[in-house]
C-alpha cells in the first residue's frame, strides 16, 4: 500500500485534460508541487498565470526527473516521441500514466519508446471532457463524479495502479479497470463513432448549396447532435488512426443499420420505424 503523500505531479501536455487534472489535484492538495511541460511556452505561461501549475519545466528531462507521478496528456500521436525524450530520466519509484482516449495504441507507443512496457506504467482514460481544447478551459471539477478507466497489464505493478487510482479518486473520479481491447471497442462505439457522425453531419451540411439557410435555421437538435464536431481535429485524427480496427468494425455495423433504415423509409415500414425510435427513446430516457 502506498501511504506517503506524493510530492511532485508532472503533466506533459497542459491542455484541457492535463490542465484540469493539475487544477483539481492542486485544489485537493494531493501534491506538494505540480509541474507542467508542453511545446509552447505561451500556453505554459498561461497555465502558470491561471494557477493551474506551480512550475514550468523547460524540457522533458526537467519535467520527469523529480516527478513522483508523470501524466502523459498530449494527443495520443505525440506520446511516443515525447517518451523517447524522457527515457532514462524517470525517478526509480515514479509512476507513469496517461489520459489518452485509446489504450492499445498508447501501450504500443510506450513499448516502442522505452523498449518494453515498464511495470510502473498504468494506462488510463478519464471519461470526461468537452469540445474545448487548451488550458484556458481547464476545470478543477471536470472529473468529479466521472469515470476513469485504468487498463493495467499483467506485469503492471499493483502499487503503481493503486497510486494512480488514489490520484483520480482524490479529484473525485470513480475508477474502474478494464481489459485493453475491451476499452478500445467500447470507446469506439460510445465515443469515437458519435464524433465521426457529428463531423460528417456538419461537413455534409456545409457542402449543401443552401448552407447559409441550413445553418441559419438549424435548431437545438442540430446543436445537440453536432456540439462535439467543434473538438480538436488533431486529437480526433490521432484517435481515428490509433483505434482504427475497433472504429472500422463499429462503422461497418452502423453502415448496415443505416441501409436498413433507408430501406424502411423507402418501403414505408412504419413498424420498423416505431420499433427503432421506441427502443432508442427508452434507452436514452433511462440514460438521462
Ligand atoms: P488539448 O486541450 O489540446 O491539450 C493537449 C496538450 O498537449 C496541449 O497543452 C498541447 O500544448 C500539448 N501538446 C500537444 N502536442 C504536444 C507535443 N508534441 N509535445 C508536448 N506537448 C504537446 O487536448 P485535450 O483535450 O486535453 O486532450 C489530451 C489527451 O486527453 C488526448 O490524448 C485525448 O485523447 C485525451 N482525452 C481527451 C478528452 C476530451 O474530451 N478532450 C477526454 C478524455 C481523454 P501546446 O499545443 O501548447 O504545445
Amino acid at each position: 500500500m502506498s501511504e506517503k503523500k506524493e510530492k511532485i505531479l508532472s503533466i506533459l501536455g497542459v491542455g484541457l485534460i492535463g490542465g484540469s487534472l493539475a487544477k483539481a489535484a492542486k485544489s485537493a492538495g494531493l501534491f506538494q508541487k505540480v509541474v507542467g511541460y508542453g511545446r509552447c511556452l505561451e500556453s505554459l505561461q498561461t497555465a502558470l498565470d491561471l494557477g493551474v501549475i506551480d512550475q514550468v519545466a523547460c524540457d522533458v528531462k526537467a519535467a520527469v526527473e523529480s516527478a513522483d507521478i508523470v501524466v502523459l496528456a498530449t494527443p495520443v500521436g505525440a506520446i511516443e516521441p515525447l517518451l523517447k525524450q524522457a527515457a532514462g530520466y524517470f525517478k526509480s519509484n515514479a509512476v507513469i500514466t496517461d489520459v489518452g482516449s485509446t489504450k492499445g495504441s498508447v501501450i504500443e507507443a510506450v513499448r516502442l519508446a522505452l523498449g518494453e512496457i515498464p511495470e510502473n506504467f498504468v494506462p488510463g482514460h478519464p471519461i470526461a471532457g468537452t469540445e474545448n481544447s487548451g488550458v484556458a478551459f481547464a476545470d478543477a471539477k471536470l472529473f468529479k463524479g466521472r469515470r476513469v478507466i485504468l487498463t493495467p497489464l499483467k506485469n503492471t505493478d499493483a502499487d503503481a495502479v493503486l497510486r494512480v487510482r488514489q490520484m483520480w479518486e482524490g479529484v473525485g473520479s470513480i475508477v474502474s479497470e478494464m481489459a485493453v481491447n475491451h476499452h478500445d471497442e467500447v470507446l469506439a462505439a460510445t465515443s469515437h463513432m458519435p464524433h465521426m457522425l457529428a463531423y460528417l453531419m456538419v461537413d455534409r451540411l456545409s457542402k449543401m448549396d443552401e448552407q447559409h439557410e441550413v445553418f441559419k435555421y438549424a435548431a437545438s437538435g442540430f446543436r445537440d447532435f453536432t456540439r462535439i464536431a467543434s473538438s480538436d481535429p488533431v486529437m480526433w485524427r490521432d484517435i481515428c488512426l490509433a483505434n482504427g480496427d475497433a472504429l472500422l468494425s463499429a462503422l461497418e455495423q452502423y453502415s448496415s443499420e443505416l441501409t436498413q433504415l433507408r430501406d424502411a423509409i423507402e418501403t414505408k415500414d412504419d413498424k420498423y420505424l416505431m420499433a427503432l425510435f421506441g427502443r432508442s427513446k427508452a434507452v436514452r430516457d433511462q440514460f438521462s
